[in-house]
């Protein structure tokens, strides 16, 4: 049988992989078997599955697979930040990034192969967007991260949280991110906390709400950036469709009503002299008087061809201040592994943009028929 036509068991829930046994004549608890083996010991390879009976692990090795991504690239950081450039089977590249902090080490993983949205200081939304990841290529940079770092001496996890900040709008590739969060929180697999898996977006209003269905109650953050619908317009576009008032109201209803209490994140990216005034401060304060929320600020990360700077450390810290004397628990987030750009916003990996947007734009500026002879 060809490797293709090979079902891959990398991205399967609990539940689907029960349901792949049962199917096939066997137990349900098989699943967890082999859960573990995977997730948890990082074994791909069937016949090293001992405690599978010797047919299964023959039938298993004919008619499944184990695959995640192929690291095809490892850059180290100074501050110890490692990037993967990860190839899918299409030939697309993916970029994972590992931020080894005082007791814990956080991985940032991507949804999508480029994204949609646009954001005019991102520079993944330069590359446009091509397609969604599947939920074996979510989790397989779980995988392949854990494959690749070992553990140091007395701590027992490297990657004891996840937030999906790569590349690509979460919300926008609903159930693959769903399947991919639960093999995350599952305990036969990686068994984190909720707490320290974190969903950030940039406020799809009616995922948002499918979300909160869902009763996994990971972790959310929200890419605010503005004060103010009129300058969100401009920065995440999306807001024209999902505006402010919209997005935080949903924000509510996911950490208010699932029961967990828990605040959510709210994500500010500095621009010098765009969105760091002190007045747009205090707008802000007062945008979120009535949300459960900490707020991270995060100082620009330059990128080719970016038209932003980012806000001085005086401004940054002004910006703070302001939020702080407000009531809010304020971060600014320092930027890591920008040597390897790594940093927020620095992540394109290798994509092959399908919206063709460099047509559409040369349509826009050019003459018309221009960008066609
Ligand atoms: N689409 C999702 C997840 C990816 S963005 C979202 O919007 O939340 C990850 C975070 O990096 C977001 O908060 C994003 O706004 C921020 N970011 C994007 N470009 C950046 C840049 N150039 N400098 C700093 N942060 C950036």
């Amino acid at each position: 049988m060809n490797e293709s036509t090979k079902t891959n068991l990398m991205g399967m829930t609990r539940e689907e992989l029960a349901g792949f046994f049962v199917a096939h004549g066997e137990k349900p608890f098989r699943a967890v078997q082999v859960l573990k083996w995977i997730h948890q010991r990082g074994i791909t390879d069937f016949s090293a599955m001992t405690d599978l009976t010797k047919g299964l692990r023959i039938w298993l090795s004919e008619h499944a697979e184990v695959r995640a991504p192929e690291i095809v690239m490892t850059q180290a950081a100074r501050d110890g930040t490692h990037k993967w450039l990860l190839r899918l089977d299409d030939g697309n590249c993916i970029e994972t990034v590992f931020i080894p902090e005082e007791g814990r080490g956080t991985l940032c993983v991507s949804s999508q192969v480029g994204c949609a949205l646009d954001c005019s200081f991102c520079s993944t939304a330069r590359q446009g967007f091509n397609r969604n990841l599947t939920a074996a290529e979510i989790i397989g940079q779980l995988h392949a991260a854990r494959g690749h770092l070992q553990p140091e001496e007395g701590q027992s996890r490297v990657v004891s949280n996840v937030v999906l900040m790569g590349m690509g709008e979460p919300l926008l590739n609903f159930e693959p991110v769903v399947a991919a969060m639960s093999l995350m929180l599952e305990d036969n697999a990686y068994g984190l906390s909720k707490r320290r898996v974190t969903l950030s977006t940039a406020g799809v209003v009616p995922a948002l709400d499918r979300l909160r269905e869902t009763g996994l109650q990971v972790a959310l953050a929200l890419s605010l950036h503005a004060p103010n619908d009129a300058l969100r317009d401009q920065l995440v576009p999306l807001n024209r469709k999902y505006p402010i008032a919209d997005v935080l109201a949903a924000c509510r209803r996911y950490v208010g009503n699932g029961g967990h209490h828990s605040r959510v994140t709210v994500e500010y990216v500095l621009l010098d002299g765009i969105n760091d005034s002190q007045a747009q401060a205090r707008e802000l304060a007062a945008l979120l008087r009535d949300v459960p929320c900490k707020i991270n600020l995060i100082p620009f990360n330059p990128f080719p061809e970016s038209r932003y700077r980012r806000s001085t450390g005086a401004a940054i810290d002004r910006f703070r201040d302001i939020l702080v004397q407000a009531g809010y628990t304020t971060i600014t987030r320092r930027p890591r592994g920008d040597d390897i750009d790594a940093a927020c916003g620095q992540l394109v990996g290798r994509v092959e943009d399908r919206s063709r947007r460099e047509l559409r734009f040369a349509r826009l500026q050019g003459p018309p028929g221009a960008a066609l002879s």
